[in-house]
């Protein structure tokens, strides 16, 4: 056994330990009062600990009496000690919690706070690097804000003759046609901030959020002032009140009032000019288009050809231009294009450019990009199939119309070549650069419209005969039945008499009221405008047999020449067809006549 450890004894029974100590085996007594034990110490050394009455007074006695030594232990510090520690060791625990709580909690209350703040983005004064110069083709719109800009920049001019700047002014045009690089403008000549927010960044899931965002959003702009607010798509919360299904949306009303209070709250003349862009002005609520808010509607239509030419020759100053380009040629390329369309135009050219590894954008290449917005990618060429020949007489069925047609588009080119979606080929044409100016389209436009429409059907059937028609035609008769319905509803351009029946298509969602959506006739006249939108297009298609049934000698050369070549542009096609035709063009012109 080692030396030093104490060995343990059995643990006497109560009795056995008084008996033990008159028989003088106990060396001495240790005892405890508050844990209610003794410890007892034997001469041979051997301890042990025995539970013992409180305030025991036998235990002291026989100790007397048997003179063993016994020392009362004072455990009372010891106890307070280890109390204390556990004590300290719970509240360090408790205010821990409670820290981590807390902090938690204010976290997720910063964000809630953070809800309210409006999200607009801010370029300081200085920083909006965009001027008028950048911005082309749209000058009558750039006119009427040079005016802005003069607000901005010497208010006391206008103030000094009681002149009111106005609040706000809405800027309305299709997608793309620069109003937020106009309202940029406006800041960059001026050299003020610009605070700029999409309007549907206003509303949230929560009501009342878009409303604090938007006293945050003038708030931070009044301390800015003189400044510019754009905020984009106002329609999102500027939609006539109460309307769309259901009554409306309390979230968007909420803060379109908060809008209409702000406007009315800032002082005249502070300098916060509020700018706004939307191509619905329809929709808006009448309270926003009231003088003192959105005092200034200011139209920012499709760019004309020559608006086009300035748009390009913008967009092409940061690039390497082929000398040949001519960008008034691109200009008249690209009817219907937005300024956005064209800077993507020149944009995806610079992109082919660097992936050929050629020092400039040349015509090829703005050609490729040209169609590849427009068409889609390209893919592998078709095999010479009996599917590619099927095509090929489809898009010859259009292209040949639209060339005999003396009121249809021009031909562009015609091509074989099939683009991603499913498009096998196509023809393109060029609309009238008057007739898409002037925005006035007559009766016998629409009219070849629908029969050059008409021609891929109408080739389909002449050379392969009624059973063989294919599908392909489903988005030309589309096309057809669109037009011919608005000749009937819209334009007065059939028996059923100068009388509109329809408007413009409103949408329920765009602040529109679902029953007003309800036609206006009686079902006898539905029933009259069906016939006649079904008149007018079985009469295309058959004008539209009748002349390809004479030409199919032509129809065949072309399409040999199609196979052979895959694009026909539209010069070359034309010289064929005057090669092959017969009749001379006074006689073609005698045939085409179509009956109004
Ligand atoms: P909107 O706000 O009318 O939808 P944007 O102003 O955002 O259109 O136009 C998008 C981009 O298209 C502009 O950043 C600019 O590069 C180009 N763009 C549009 N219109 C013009 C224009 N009139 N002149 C020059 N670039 C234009």
């Amino acid at each position: 056994m080692l030396q030093g450890l104490v060995q343990q004894a059995p643990v006497p029974s109560y009795s056995q330990l008084l008996e033990q100590l008159r028989n003088g085996s106990v060396r001495d007594l240790e005892l405890s009062t508050r844990r209610r034990e003794v410890r007892v110490t034997y001469t041979d050394g051997r301890t042990v600990t025995v539970p013992v009455f409180s305030n025991d007074q036998v235990l002291l006695r026989s100790a007397q009496e048997a003179r063993v030594p016994l020392t009362v232990r004072d455990d009372r510090r010891d106890e307070a000690t280890a109390g204390l520690v556990s004590n300290i060791l719970l509240l360090v625990l408790l205010f821990g919690g409670l820290a981590l709580l807390i902090r938690r909690s204010s976290q997720v209350a910063n964000r809630a706070m953070g809800f309210g703040r409006s999200q607009a983005r801010v370029q300081p004064e200085g920083s909006v690097t965009v001027r008028f110069e950048d911005v082309a083709g749209i000058n009558e719109a750039k006119e009427e804000l040079q005016e802005v800009v003069t607000f901005l920049k010497e208010p006391e001019r206008f103030t000094a003759v009681g002149a009111k700047i106005p609040k706000g002014v809405l800027l309305v045009g299709p997608p793309g046609t620069g109003k937020t690089l106009l309202a940029k403008a406006i800041a960059g000549e001026a050299g003020v901030p610009f605070f700029s927010m999409a309007a549907s960044e206003f509303v949230e899931l929560f009501v009342g959020v878009g409303a604090s965002r938007v006293r945050d959003l003038f708030r931070k702009a009044k301390e800015k002032a003189p400044c510019i607010i754009f905020i984009d798509e106002i329609d999102a919360v500027g939609r006539q009140r109460g309307a769309g299904i259901g009554g409306g949306n309390d979230e968007r009303e909420q803060t379109l009032n908060q809008l209409l209070t702000e406007m009315d709250g800032f002082a005249e003349n502070s300098g916060v000019i509020l700018l706004a862009a939307t191509n619905r002005p329809d929709v808006l609520d009448a309270a926003l288009t009231r003088p003192g808010r959105f005092d200034r509607q200011i139209h920012v239509d499709l760019p004309d050809r020559k608006g086009r030419e300035a748009i390009l020759a913008v967009h092409a100053r940061s690039r390497p231009l082929d000398p040949e380009v001519s960008l008034g040629d691109w200009a008249s390329r690209t009817p219907g294009f937005s300024g956005a369309d064209l800077s993507n135009l020149l944009n995806e050219a610079a992109i082919l450019t660097a992936r050929r590894g050629q020092p400039t954008l040349d015509d090829q290449v703005l050609n490729d990009a040209l169609e590849r917005i427009t068409m889609g990618l390209t893919v592998a060429p078709l095999q010479d199939s009996a599917k590619k020949r099927l095509i090929a007489y489809h898009e010859v069925g259009h292209a040949l119309l639209t060339t005999l047609l003396p009121a249809a588009d021009r031909l562009d080119k015609v091509t074989l070549l099939p683009r991603s979606g499913g498009v096998g080929g196509f023809a393109r044409t060029m609309p009238d650069e008057d007739v898409l100016d002037s925005g006035l389209i007559s009766k016998a436009y629409l009219r070849a419209r629908m029969v050059v429409a008409m021609g891929g059907r109408a080739a389909e059937l002449v050379v392969f005969g009624p059973s063989e028609v294919t599908q392909g035609a489903s988005g030309d008769l589309e096309l057809v039945s669109r037009i011919g319905r608005e000749m009937v509803t819209r334009y007065g351009f059939s028996s059923l008499g100068p009388v509109a029946l329809e408007g413009d298509a409103h949408e329920v969602f765009l602040g529109r009221d679902w029953l007003r959506s309800e036609p206006h006739y009686s079902r006898e006249t539905g029933n009259r405008i069906d016939a006649q939108v079904r008149g007018l297009a079985v009469e295309a298609l058959s004008q539209a047999v009748a002349l390809l049934t004479p030409r199919r000698a032509l129809m065949d050369a072309l399409v040999e020449q199609l196979i052979e070549q895959e694009t026909i542009d539209g010069d070359q096609f034309r010289a064929i067809v005057e090669r092959h035709e017969v009749a001379p063009a006074e006689a073609v012109a005698g045939l085409v006549q179509l009956p109004c």
